[in-house]
């Protein structure tokens, strides 16, 4: 159990506040954490609580919250503590009161305003976590050399150790090989990304502007998110043709959002086993054949 008397001390010192008088309320939906609603007075924080030893975790998704806050494209709730209680991790941010899904304009707009928000190199400050398996982010000027090692091998190397078919692996080994054939006329720059861009971390807040949390950042082709948000649902024509308005999305988009959703759907495959295995094989065939 959380000791909430002592997390809020420690949120009052940051805060520099006195905490009066709160309580919690348990937030169902996330896949990860357990979350709560903590209320104080007039005001409310989100938080996630897990094992401690799943602090590095809450420390990454702060910088990553960090991060897309201080380009100050898009709204994500404001971090204010991360640390451990006793045997348990906690991270503390803004509660925002969330309402469906982001109007298409905005979103499109904001998010093409973050994705402008351009590195030196793709990876990020420190490594994450996309569901809770690890992300390794270290930077790498080359793009393709970076999707090949910390994206694709790196799920390939876990299915080989969750025992999957050898068929799957080699094949999705034989595709690393070739990935240089999506990338002949397009050089991708890197973006700062939120990198778990499915519909389930998104929403609008109570003035209607686009909100997006529980990222997974690192900096990356624009088109990884972009392709993320075709996964699992799809934002609608009318957001791409937005967001073609203030970054415009090259002819190649179709084909390499197979290769990056393959990503997801590899890890998806680690974390839950089930159908992504054989739907992963198919996305390596096709990837294969191109
Ligand atoms: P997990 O890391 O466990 O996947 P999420 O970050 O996805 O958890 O959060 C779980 C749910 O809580 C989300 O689907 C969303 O509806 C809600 N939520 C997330 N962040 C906030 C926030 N800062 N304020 C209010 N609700 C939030």
């Amino acid at each position: 159990m959380m000791n909430w008397q002592s997390l809020g001390a420690s949120l009052a010192q940051q805060l520099q506040q006195p905490m009066g008088e709160f309580r919690t309320v348990p937030i169902h939906g996330g896949d990860i954490n357990q979350a709560f609603r903590l209320e104080c007075d007039q005001r409310k924080f989100f938080v996630k609580v897990n094992r401690s030893e799943l602090l590095s975790m809450f420390v990454a998704e702060k910088a990553g919250l960090d991060a897309i806050r201080h380009s100050g494209t898009i709204r994500v709730p404001e971090v204010y503590l991360a640390g451990c209680e006793g045997d348990l991790a906690y991270l503390v941010m803004e509660y925002i009161e969330l309402g469906g899904r982001p109007d298409a304009d905005r979103f499109a707009t904001a998010l093409a305003a973050m994705h402008r928000c351009f590195h030196e190199q793709f990876g990020f400050e420190c490594d994450n976590t996309i569901g809770s398996t690890p992300q390794i982010n270290t930077f790498n000027a080359d793009w393709i050399q970076f999707w090949r090692r910390q994206r694709l091998e790196f799920q390939l190397e876990l299915a080989r150790k969750n025992g999957f078919d050898t068929r799957l692996i080699d094949a999705g080994n034989r595709l690393a090989e070739t990935l240089g054939k999506f990338f002949e006329s397009y050089q991708p720059r890197p973006s700062l990304l939120h990198g778990d861009l499915w519909s389930g971390n998104q929403g609008a807040d109570e003035q209607g502007n686009p909100v997006i949390f529980d990222p997974a950042c690192y900096f990356g082709d624009h088109e990884a998110d972009l392709a993320m948000m075709e996964l699992f649902g799809h934002p609608g024509q009318r957001f791409f043709a937005i967001y073609n308005e203030h970054f415009p999305i090259d002819a190649g988009y179709s084909e390499r959002r197979e290769l990056y959703n393959l990503y997801h759907v590899l890890n998806h495959a680690n974390l839950f086993g089930g159908g992504y295995a054989a739907q992963a094989e198919r996305i390596i065939e096709r990837l294969l054949s191109f």
